[in-house]
């Protein structure tokens, strides 16, 4: 009985929303503490290592920029009451507002206020990380009930040399080649964008640890764009391993799922998921890549290009919630970041199992009917699909084309292709490799 009680509470304190749920309230930014916080209880998962790189430091074409911390922010009116308080909500505050006390009249307090208006009820999510500003965001409806007045404005944060902080994980496996992950770490109080892809790669490393797995994984926690940046300035070396990847974000949501392929377009990574969608019946729409969105914009920069693309529920800047006090923990629900887990499961293994051919006998095609391969699909109704199926395997075995993007190419199933396969392997035409 006691097992049973140990278990349930083990499941709902390890359940995805629920880790959602703990990193909800905290104050992050691209810097500061409240990333190393919301680290330390990814660290109670997973054993992340925890890297700090000055600030100056230079990364690629940009600088780390200084560390920024928050205490307390808030505007009085004159009668001494606090009208907008970061305390209730760390939107309020632009994010990486430099330090202010001081008296102020509406008309120029109004410069550094931030609302949407056609949103009138959500507070916007702000951010001024490379020009320093102060600022405070606010439901439309509080904006509008400001009055003349003589206000005080507060803001106790500082704005220093520190270090910009982000959190690895790799899980070797038989092979050198690996898989990366990515979900930035550095958004305040927003749900979906991103704690979902935070607590959905957090979970799916806690999966792979548990296993033997063909293929090495590296798990990547870090602030959006700068992040990524100095991570590539410091990993060069391991690029060339780096045989697939995915950045995880928006998969909380009720949105169907949308793929943004890598900027090869035709990589592994992106048959594998296309694959997966098919294979789990889930609606799906897909995207080329564009050089907008996440971090595959740095892993798809041209000197790179990665085979790393964006998987997702909603898109980025799709669903009206985005990047506002909308996106909270009633936008998201359990059962949408578990079904985005096994997508990422099933991508995984998908990838584990991708079958490459050799073809043994790539001049010219091989002479099928000598070895029997013509009576073993004689009679088959799907005869002449299963043929077509040989040649296009025989043709693309090159060892850049797995099986999956012959499927693809040739339009066949990918259960016939499969079949053909095995055939074509069991009369050593080809070898796995
Ligand atoms: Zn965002």
């Amino acid at each position: 009985m006691s097992t049973a009680i140990k278990l349930k509470s083990t499941t709902s304190e390890n359940s995805l929303f629920a880790l959602c749920e703990r990193l909800f309230p905290i104050c992050r930014s691209i810097t500061g503490n409240g990333v190393r916080q919301t680290l330390s209880i990814l660290q109670e998962y997973i054993d992340l290592q925890v890297h700090e790189v000055k600030s100056g430091e230079k990364v690629l074409d940009w600088t780390v920029p200084k560390e920024w911390n928050i205490r307390e922010a808030w505007i009085k009116n004159s009668k001494g009451e606090k009208i907008i308080d970061f305390a209730d909500n760390n939107l309020h505050l632009l994010n990486y507002s430099i330090p202010v006390h001081g008296k102020i009249d509406l008309a120029s307090l109004k410069d550094h206020l931030y609302t949407l208006p056609e949103q009138p009820d959500l507070i916007p999510y702000r951010t001024s990380y490379y020009k320093e500003n102060w600022g405070f965001c606010l439901t439309h409806n509080q904006y509008q009930q400001l009055e003349e007045d003589t206000y005080e404005v507060y803001i106790d944060s500082t704005l220093e040399p520190g270090h910009l902080t982000y959190g690895e994980l790799y899980i070797p496996g038989e092979r050198q080649e690996e898989i990366l992950f990515s979900a930035h770490i550095c958004h305040p109080s927003l749900a979906n964008d991103n704690l979902s892809g935070v607590s959905v790669l957090t979970h799916l490393a806690r999966y792979l640890l548990t296993r033997r797995n063909r293929f090495s994984y590296r798990f990547v926690f870090i602030p959006g764009t700068i992040g990524s940046i100095t991570w590539l300035a410091k990993n060069q070396s391991k690029l060339k391993n780096i045989r697939g990847g995915l950045v995880a974000s928006l998969l909380g949501d009720a949105g169907d799922f949308t793929y943004k392929k890598s900027r090869r377009g035709t990589s592994e990574m992106d048959f594998v998921v296309q694959y997966v969608f098919t294979k789990l019946g889930v609606p799906f729409k897909l995207q080329n890549f564009i050089p907008y969105g996440y971090d595959e914009r740095q892993f798809c920069a041209p000197a790179f290009n990665l085979p790393i693309g964006n998987l997702t529920r909603s898109q980025f800047g799709t669903y009206p919630e985005y990047h506002t006090s909308g996106d909270n923990l009633q936008l998201i629900r359990p059962e949408y970041l578990e079904g985005a887990l096994e997508v990422y499961r099933e991508v995984v293994h998908t990838f584990e199992h991708n079958v490459f051919y050799k073809n043994l006998y790539p001049q010219g095609e091989p002479q099928l009917g000598k070895r029997g391969l013509y009576e073993a699909i004689g009679g088959n109704s799907e005869a002449k699909q299963l043929q077509m199926a040989m040649l296009w395997i025989l043709n693309y075995s090159d060892g850049e084309h797995s099986l999956m993007h012959i499927a693809k190419l040739s339009g066949l199933k990918y259960r016939i292709i499969e079949q053909a396969g095995k055939l074509l392997e069991e009369k050593r035409v080809i070898e796995k490799i």
